[in-house]
């Protein structure tokens, strides 16, 4: 099943529950705390905390999300992606846990056709009423497992709605790892689909539960991509239809066959900036452009690391499926040309140093202030060398220097 049909499924299945489908937040969010989308419910928390009307009680979205924070992932689990579009059903003070676990068991068994037997359900820790229901759908006990608040317990961090959640994993296989469901092995049993059940006044810290909410809500996110690695019968979700053409596009700028995690991690991060700039987003030094930035230069080196010394990255970015390209292409290109001009310059420096021991402050800073070879570069360049980062010196001579041509100024 090819992604476009995985969201049109799930949309039609909750079309025909009464859900009424509306269109994706931006990715770039109105709320200044959060660099971008990165769940279904954002759009909607607003209406979670009770400060605006849903139009309606039921809602289904398809959203495309960005999550910075699994940037370190890319590559190296076969489940995370940096962009990738999460199916969300939404009930505001309308059904609860007992409709929201059967609609999601019945969509992934008759509608997707997915094993029973393959599927693992995760609750809160305490939970039984979770256990109870998952139960009293056909679930046996062994599959059902608990976990702590750090994998079932939602909530946004500050004070408002929170709740336990139940979480559907797929079990990929003894072929992936060993036995023993979602508690043991991630690579293994996949996290496909996060049930939330918002029900309690959240006080200060997750420990602080104030009461129940005047209305319970659910919320829920199936990975799109995630599914479709499964459905598909690929090993990771760069591989599923929507990303094949750009991970083909970088091996084909390479030429080689072999080092697949940085294949993939370049395929995600030009994909991701593409997204990105399709959204009007620039690469800049601050905040989301610095995120485009860091994206492109970070597949740029590993494109470098894999002998590629001219400039690919255009056609790599014409590549990308699902969003309008335009513009995206030359901002790329710009980009990895600048890039590479700074690795070149940099690169002779920091490599020599590195092969003498620890990085001392004053070579950060040179690499930084003479070659503008940025510093988080620098800091990754080490820590896969294996070598120390004397990031505090780093630090201080930044702020001597600030304060120099502060004075300058004056
Ligand atoms: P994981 O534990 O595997 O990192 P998560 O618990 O962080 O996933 P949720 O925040 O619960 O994920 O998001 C809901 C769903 O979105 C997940 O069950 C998964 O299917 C999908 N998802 C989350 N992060 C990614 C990602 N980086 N790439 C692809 N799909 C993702
Ligand atoms: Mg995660
Ligand atoms: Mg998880
Ligand atoms: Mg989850």
């Amino acid at each position: 099943m090819r992604s476009e049909q995985i969201r049109s499924t799930f949309l039609d299945y909750f079309r025909g529950l009464d859900h009424l489908e509306l269109p994706p937040g931006p990715l770039v969010p109105d709320e200044r705390d959060l660099l971008f989308t990165n769940a279904g419910m954002v759009q909607f928390k607003p209406c979670f905390v009770g400060a605006s009307r849903p139009p309606h009680p039921r809602l289904s979205t398809a959203q495309p999300c960005v999550r910075t924070v699994d940037i370190d992932k890319i590559g190296v689990t076969d489940r995370h992606a940096t962009t990738f579009e999460m199916l969300g059903n939404f009930a505001f003070a309308d059904y609860f846990k007992r409709e929201a676990m059967a609609y999601a068991l019945r969509l992934l068994t008759e509608g997707y056709g997915l094993e029973r037997d393959r599927l693992w359900f995760t609750v809160l820790r305490g939970d039984e009423e979770s256990v109870d229901l998952w139960r009293g759908l056909g679930v046996p006990a062994e599959r059902i497992q608990p976990l702590g608040p750090d994998d079932n317990f939602w909530s946004m961090g500050v004070p408002g709605p929170s709740g336990p959640t139940s979480e559907i994993f797929y079990d990929r296989g003894p072929s992936i790892g060993r036995d023993g469901g979602p508690a043991v092995d991630s690579e293994r049993f996949v996290e496909l689909w996060n049930l939330v059940f918002m029900q309690y006044e959240r006080g200060r810290s997750d420990d602080e539960i104030l009461g129940d909410l005047p209305g319970r809500h659910i919320d829920t996110g199936l990975g799109r991509d995630r599914l479709a690695m499964v459905l598909q019968g690929v090993g990771n979700v760069h591989e599923t239809d929507a990303v094949l053409p750009t991970l083909r596009a970088v091996r084909e700028a390479t030429g080689r066959d072999d080092e697949p995690s940085a294949h993939r991690l370049v395929a995600d991060h030009v994909r991701t900036a593409v997204r990105l700039i399709a959204t009007g987003v620039r690469p800049g030094n601050e905040g989301r452009g610095y995120v485009v930035r860091r994206l492109l230069r970070r597949a740029v080196r590993r494109l470098v690391l894999l002998g590629v010394d001219e400039p690919v990255l255009g056609a790599v970015a014409d590549s990308v499926t699902e969003v309008p390209g335009g513009v995206a292409r030359e901002v790329v290109e710009r980009e990895e040309r600048a890039f590479r001009r700074t690795l070149r310059a940099g690169n002779r420096l920091l490599d020599t140093e590195l092969a003498r021991g620890p990085l001392r402050g004053e070579t950060v800073f040179k690499l930084h202030d003479t070659y503008g070879f940025p510093v988080d570069l620098t800091v990754e360049i080490a820590r896969e060398s294996g070598v120390a980062v004397d990031t505090d010196g780093f630090e201080r001579l930044m702020r001597e220097h600030r304060e120099r041509s502060r004075a300058a100024t004056r």
